[in-house]
């Protein structure tokens, strides 16, 4: 069944559960409690709601997994997702630190054959602006390359492969230092007991604190 005949809770709801499975499996009912900042009987109810509508398997006590409908209408929407954050940025010149929010409303609505519109109108893109992989039309994700800011090699050519979009703030600040997809970095130095990192961009080095770069990937620049 395709995600715009299911409600817009329920499209979110297994959006989340997808994100989450990444991190732990099965999803436990409190992780879906703080994602979501909902009740805990609010999150029960919303359980029994996917499982009679086969989205999830339920184990009492472990939590929940999506089944194979589940995570296609997941693959489905994130797809829609990005793609609109594409053609908005793209297309409309809708700022990057604002497509996501516009996105996540649109979304909901966006059919799989207008989604596929766009995307032949894009070129069959495999990145969003914010280097997220978009599933393609049969919902396969292209492949991610890279790895944390945090955990890169020191004093060696990175490119940034992806920021995180959830925060426009975030964004905003990102792009002042420059530290936008597609752009090379190196990691001069990293400080410890948690403290900063130095990155130079181009002629520049900024000091970012752990939070900011846990928000970004970079992917080793081969040399020749
Ligand atoms: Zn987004």
């Amino acid at each position: 069944m395709p995600p715009e005949k299911f409600s817009k809770n329920v499209q979110d709801y297994v959006k989340t559960i997808y994100a989450l499975q990444n991190r732990q499996r099965p999803v436990s009912n409190s992780a879906l409690k703080a994602q979501l900042n909902i009740s805990a009987p609010a999150v029960s109810e919303m359980i029994q709601t996917l499982v009679k509508l086969n989205l999830v398997h339920y184990e009492p006590y472990q939590g929940v997994e999506l089944t194979t409908s589940g995570e296609r209408v997941a693959l489905e929407v994130i797809r829609h997702h990005r793609l609109l954050e594409l053609y908005l940025y793209e297309a409309l010149g809708v700022p990057w630190d604002e497509v996501h929010a516009e996105a996540e409303q649109l979304e909901h609505a966006l059919s799989a054959n207008l989604a596929e519109r766009i995307a032949e109108r894009l070129g069959q893109p495999q990145f969003d602006p914010h280097g997220a992989p978009i599933p393609s039309r049969d919902l396969s994700l292209p492949e991610q390359h890279g790895g944390p800011l945090l955990a890169a090699t020191l004093n060696t050519l990175l490119r940034i492969v992806e920021v995180d979009d959830a925060s426009p703030e975030l964004l905003r600040y990102l792009a002042t230092l420059g530290l936008v997809p597609g752009q090379q970095v190196i990691l001069c130095e990293r400080a410890p007991f948690d403290g900063p990192l130095h990155v130079q961009v181009g002629e520049q080095i900024h000091a970012i604190g752990q939070q900011t770069a846990m928000a970004i990937r970079v992917e080793e620049q081969s040399t020749n």
